[in-house]
Formats: C-alpha cells, sequence, structure tokens
C-alpha cells in the first residue's frame, strides 16, 4: 500500500471562551497542522500536531511544517503499512522533530487501521474499555473563580481536574488550591500545574502550605534537576510534563526517582509508534500518567483516546482533549466529545473520525 501523496495544512483553530492561560503564556487561538497521507488504492490517513504556541514547549507551528515539508518527499512511494521503516525514513531524512514526526505517524495509523478495517485502539494492543476518564485542565484565575469553576465541572461529571498555577505570587496559588480543596474535597482528584514556572524555593513554600491538601504537583519547576533537589522535602507526589521530551528522557528520570508519574504528550513524544512503548516501559514500572496532547482538533483527540484506552485503567490519569474550549469539529458528525468527564472510544476503522475537507484550514504543501 504505497503512499502516493502527502498534503500538508495550516488550521487556525479559535478558542470558544476567554483566552488558554498558563504561567507563561496566554493564548486565544491555536496554529494547527494537518497532514493528509494518501496511499494509491485511494486511502487517505489524518494526523495533525498543534503546538500551545511557541512558549510552552521547545515546538512551534511553523517548525512542524517546514519539518514536514523536509520529510514529505521521501516517503512518497514508501509503503504505508511499514510503519516502523516509514519512522526510519523520517529520521534519516531529519534529526529530532519529534512533533512533526508525530503527525505523520498517526495518519499512518490511521491508514493501517482502515486498510485492516480495525479501529486504531486495536491495532495498538486492545481497547480496555469503551470509554476513557478526561480531566478538566483550569486556566489561571483567581482563588473564588477557579474554586467556581472547579464545582461546575466537578458538576458535568469530571473527576480528575488540573488547577493551573504559576507566574504570579504564590500566596496566590497555595489561596486558590486550598479554595478548590474546600469547594470539591475528595469527590475530584487534583493536579496542580505550575508547567515550569516555580523556583525550587516556591514549590517547597506551596508544598509545605498544602500540606493536608492531597493534590499532585505537576511540573513543579523548569528542569529535571531542580525538581530532583527538592524532591526528598516536597510532601506531594510529583509528575513530569514538559521534561518528558523524548523515551531516552523517561527512562533517565525513572532510573533516577524524579517523580511518581507523568503528564504525557503524544506529539512531543513522537507519535502513536513512540507512546505505545513509553506506556509500556510506565507499565513495567507501575508509573501512572495521562494520555494528551498540548492541543488540537479531532485528529489529535482521537489519537489520544485510542492509546488512553489501552492502559491499564488504574494507571490511566484520564485524556485530556481540547474539544471544551474549541469552536467546531473537523468532523462534523463523529467529532470527538466529552460526555460526563468521559469520552467514547471511536469504534470505525482507524481513527474513527473523517475530517471534513472545508474545515481543514489551508493548503501549504503538497508532495506525491
Ligand atoms: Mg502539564
Amino acid at each position: 500500500m504505497q503512499i502516493s501523496e502527502i498534503h500538508i495544512y495550516q488550521k487556525d483553530l479559535p478558542l470558544a471562551g476567554p483566552p488558554y492561560t498558563m504561567a507563561r503564556t496566554s493564548l486565544a487561538a491555536m496554529d494547527s497542522t494537518i497532514v493528509k497521507v494518501v496511499t494509491g488504492n485511494g486511502l487517505a490517513g489524518w494526523g495533525e500536531s498543534c503546538p500551545v504556541g511557541p512558549v510552552y514547549q521547545p515546538h512551534h507551528a511553523g517548525g512542524a511544517r517546514a519539518a514536514l515539508v523536509e520529510m514529505a518527499p521521501h516517503l512518497i512511494g514508501a509503503n504505508a503499512l511499514d510503519i516502523d521503516l516509514a519512522r526510519m525514513v523520517m529520521d534519516d531524512t531529519l534529526n529530532g522533530h519529534n512533533y512533526a514526526k508525530a503527525a505523520l505517524d498517526i495518519a499512518l495509523w490511521d491508514l493501517q487501521g482502515k486498510h485492516y478495517g480495525q479501529p486504531v485502539c486495536r491495532l495498538l494492543g486492545g481497547a480496555r474499555s469503551d470509554r476513557v476518564p478526561s480531566y478538566y485542565a483550569t486556566g489561571i484565575d483567581t482563588p473564588g473563580e477557579t474554586a467556581k469553576l472547579a464545582i461546575e465541572k466537578m458538576r458535568q461529571g469530571f473527576s480528575r481536574l488540573q488547577i493551573k498555577a504559576g507566574g504570579r505570587d504564590i500566596e496566590t496559588d497555595i489561596e486558590t488550591i486550598h479554595k478548590v480543596w474546600e469547594a470539591v474535597g475528595s469527590k475530584v482528584r487534583l493536579k496542580v500545574d505550575a508547567n515550569r514556572s516555580w523556583t525550587a524555593r516556591d514549590a517547597l513554600f506551596i508544598s509545605n502550605g498544602c500540606r493536608d491538601i492531597p493534590i499532585v504537583l505537576e511540573q513543579p519547576c523548569n528542569s529535571i534537576e531542580e525538581v530532583l533537589a527538592i524532591r526528598p522535602r516536597l510532601r506531594h507526589p510529583v509528575y513530569l510534563d514538559e521534561s518528558i521530551l523524548d523515551i531516552s528522557t523517561l527512562l533517565r528520570v525513572i532510573a533516577l526517582g524524579v517523580c511518581d508519574g507523568f503528564g504525557l504528550k503524544v506529539t512531543r513524544l513522537g507519535g502513536l509508534s513512540a507512546m505505545r512503548t513509553v506506556r509500556d516501559i510506565c507499565a513495567a514500572r507501575t508509573l501512572p500518567h495521562s494520555m494528551d496532547d498540548a492541543f488540537g482538533g479531532d485528529i489529535i483527540a482521537a489519537a489520544c483516546v485510542h492509546m488512553g484506552a489501552t492502559v491499564q485503567p488504574r494507571l490511566l490519569e484520564g485524556v485530556w482533549i481540547a474539544a471544551p474550549y474549541l469552536e467546531e469539529h473537523y468532523d462534523g458528525e463523529n467529532g470527538i466529545n466529552i460526555e460526563a468527564g468521559h469520552i467514547l472510544v471511536p469504534d470505525g476503522p482507524g481513527l474513527g473520525i473523517s475530517p471534513d475537507e472545508d474545515r481543514i484550514g489551508n493548503l501549504v504543501g503538497s508532495f506525491a
């Protein structure tokens, strides 16, 4: 099943509500990149990569498209079913840029599923359930407003919430955590995500200031070394997110005992192929993790849900998708949504979605 065409699109994703605000960035719209990989027998597979702006991690939208333009010509003629071989072609063409390779990788898994008439989750080992738990990430806001939002999301059925923190005085972060805890208590599991923004000193003050509240601290400080230095003095479990750039780093932090779990991003790690390995490494060490991406529309959401469905339920800390923040779906009929805090696993072949070609943005490059 030879790859005959690769098309690259730029897609603006305006947000339906207020800007998405983290400690170091605030965005009113996202810039996504979509790829369509077509085979000689007329099948099409879809992939996507959507950094949350250029500051969240060392990825940016223009970089993703430039990298795809570099790699795409070398994949024409390759067999779409030999995903590992296609990955080798990408690595032989371009060093790094996992987040761009991820879009092609996801498209090839979609194609493989369509070829065999099976959902991607089955190709990845099999779904443990027909739906996965999700979680909601609050933006940075006042303690009172964040607590109000936490109650609203709990009532909508979310059993996990991520409270964004950082980028302001630590007293406000501490007050926010207390207010949310008073509002939702043990009915909801809470992560507090500083997105790399706390100093080691801030993280220690905050952990001490919330010592009786069962929270997980996600990516409190910028570097692995900073977290490692304070870990014995923290009173809470720590998950790493932005620091996990690749499988090698994952192995290093597990060996060093830096953290108790992970926030995982499918595109950052290089797509579903790499994430399958990461999932299995985490299972071998009984390390909980989420199955997310930084942002993106239905294509990314479907990829995260298929992979999340294959994770041992006791280790799955939820599948985050951007749907609650977005104005529209690529697939008007079978777009990926959250219902009562959960997401149904698509059961159609491949990713189980069919993007409407009117909704995938502007063509920026075609190769055949
Ligand atoms: Mg995070």
